[in-house]
């Protein structure tokens, strides 16, 4: 399971103390104002308010940002007030940014308090990161808390959906532009031989032919290293450190080789890779078209493509505490 998502540690729930609550555990904490901040910062919704200059809820969301670039005032411990005219009612409209969130499952619903939470990405990090940065910025709708449980869960079926993604759009899920190197197979295989705890059940002759392989490989790399370190010499390059002490060493370190060949890869990324991410997106991007209203440019399929995540996760994370104020069709930006 991919630990890209943020682990959330802390215990500390957003909203006021309870009565037993000591200096220590209070979650408020005061700043360089004088202003409490209500949370740490790893929790994922601290449920504070930003409100326009006339007063109006214009979303929920960390106070932070706003506060320590001068763009709100506080208003009490958990509320901002813009200190510019905002543009326009934002997302006030849409009752899941202004709603009070829990910290906790949305699909088994255990607690902050109770287990760790993970910040979720319904639309995974790897295709979010390559889209532009509208859609890439603007993604706090598709961040749930999830448990570590729920997630790994999840992600079985979120795998199985990229499989089916990358036969769809022809991107496989290793990318495209591999450039493969398959006289290193031998070698690699080789090394992990002789260095895999099993090397003892190799039998003696084995063992041997297998570290000739090595070695071969070895000593034909400090001929090229050698070459092109003279190269470089003739051009007036310093040589390369490593090659140069990998070198010194050609006939007689076995254990420099060894290593060497274990963190070898039959493959290498060409000048033309690309993810399977990259290729989806990139596809979805093409067709662009320019909001009527304010002038702003969308992606009609990229707004499908996190649609259809998002249509995913409904229907295969047998989610009971998603608010039902979290909607399919929510704006994408
Ligand atoms: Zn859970």
């Amino acid at each position: 399971m991919s630990r890209a998502s943020q682990k959330i540690v802390d215990q500390t729930r957003a909203g006021p103390p309870g009565p037993a609550s000591s200096q220590d555990d209070n979650p408020m904490r005061l700043d360089k104002k004088g202003f409490k901040r209500p949370c740490k910062a790893s929790v994922i919704y601290d449920n504070c308010t930003v409100l326009t200059q006339e007063g109006h809820v214009l979303f929920r969301k960390r106070l932070e940002w706003y506060l320590t670039r001068g763009l709100a005032d506080p208003v009490d411990d958990t509320t901002v007030r813009l200190t510019f005219q905002a543009r326009g009612p934002a997302r006030s409209s849409e009752a899941w940014h202004i709603q009070d969130r829990v910290n906790q499952c949305v699909v088994c619903g255990v607690e902050q308090e109770e287990a760790g939470l993970m910040q979720h990405h319904v639309v995974p990090s790897m295709y979010r990161k390559e889209m532009p940065e509208t859609l890439k910025s603007r993604n706090d709708h598709d961040i749930l808390p999830l448990c570590d449980h729920c997630h790994e869960r999840y992600g079985r079926h979120a795998h199985a959906f990229k499989t089916h993604l990358a036969h769809t759009y022809e991107a496989p899920l290793e990318g495209v532009g591999w450039i493969y190197l398959p006289h290193l197979r031998p070698v690699i295989k080789a090394a992990r031989a002789l260095s895999s705890r099993n090397v003892i059940g190799i039998p003696l002759d084995r063992q041997e032919h297998l570290r000739g392989i090595i070695l071969d490989w070895w000593l034909e790399e400090g001929v090229k290293e050698e070459e092109e370190r003279a190269e470089g010499e003739r051009m007036g390059v310093d040589g390369d450190d490593v090659a140069m002490e990998d070198t010194s060493g050609l006939h007689m370190d076995w254990e420099k080789a060894l290593k060497r060949a274990l963190a070898l890869e039959d493959r290498i990324k060409g000048p033309s890779f690309s993810t399977h991410a990259q290729m989806i997106i990139r596809r979805l991007s093409h067709e662009q078209i320019q909001d009527s209203e304010g002038g702003q440019v969308r992606w009609p399929d990229l707004e499908e493509f996190i649609r259809q995540w998002r249509g995913h996760f409904l229907s295969h994370s047998q989610h009971r505490y998603l608010s039902p104020n979290w909607q399919f069709h929510d704006a994408i930006a």
